[in-house]
């Protein structure tokens, strides 16, 4: 087990690629980090592509695979699913989530947790789910057993040029932390491609990336510390490390 290590919480395979690309691949990469992701759904209720890649009942195993594929190819270690139905993530008893997102918190020992903003920038109401799930899964936890010292939730400033689509963003002031890593461009638009059933959504929000031009795969991505658990941790302007505040030859 390395020494740093993060857990992302989503809610469908791919939500990682499109939230969060050059920051996993930088971490992966970068400073023995381990990461893991856990994943809710298996995206059943998403598109199949066109022309379809596979039928519907095919779809699950189909995105778990592409899934798989877009983690091998960012450097994500640990890759969870659950057994959730898409688009019904809300239905699931608040309890029940929660335990299963401190059980991987227990399997994986993050110090670092990541997951969307309570308003799920989407707006999905999986994405919201899981945000609210998370933050209690995190604040929940015993102070003695729990590695967890940061959430935060992975959003989209309110002055990006993308932010004029249907999204929900957070403006300029409250975004915390800002991870630039133009280097792994390249990685993050391998991963959106490894979701191949997705390649109209991953288009749409990338235009350009399936024709192979990476101009508008972001290079940036922004976080917002949500919750932290380092006495007398204050960030200074903003931070430009998940691990920022943390004694990293002393991490639990
Ligand atoms: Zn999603």
């Amino acid at each position: 087990m390395s020494l740093k290590r993060i857990l992302f919480v989503f809610a469908h395979p791919d939500d990682e690629s499109f939230t969060s690309g050059v920051t996993i691949a930088k971490y992966a990469r970068e400073g023995e980090t381990e990461i893991s992701l856990l994943c809710a759904t298996r995206g059943q209720a998403g598109k199949a592509g066109d022309p379809p890649l596979c039928s519907p009942a095919e779809l699950p195993q189909f995105r778990e695979r592409e899934l798989y594929a877009a983690c091998g190819i960012l450097g994500i270690k640990n890759v969870e699913l659950l057994d959730y139905e898409d688009k019904r993530l809300q239905e699931v008893p608040t309890g029940e989530l929660v335990g299963q997102i401190q059980a991987a918190i227990r399997r994986y020992r993050p110090q670092i947790v990541i997951t969307f903003p309570p308003h799920g920038i989407s707006g999905h109401p999986d994405h919201r789910t899981i945000s609210a799930a998370t933050g209690l899964a995190v604040t929940q936890l015993a102070p003695d057993e729990s590695p967890v010292r940061k959430l935060y939730h992975v959003t989209l400033p309110s002055t990006a040029p993308f932010a004029n689509r249907h999204v929900h963003t957070d403006p300029e002031e409250s975004i915390t932390t800002i991870i630039t890593a133009p280097g792994y461009v390249p990685i993050a638009a391998e991963a959106l491609l490894a979701h191949r059933t997705q390649h109209l959504s991953v288009e749409r929000v990338f235009p350009g990336v399936t024709q192979g031009d990476y101009a508008n795969v972001r290079d940036t991505n922004t976080f917002i510390l949500a919750w932290c658990a380092i006495p007398g941790y204050r960030i200074a302007g903003k931070e430009s490390d998940l691990f920022a505040g943390l004694d990293t030859s002393t991490l639990p």
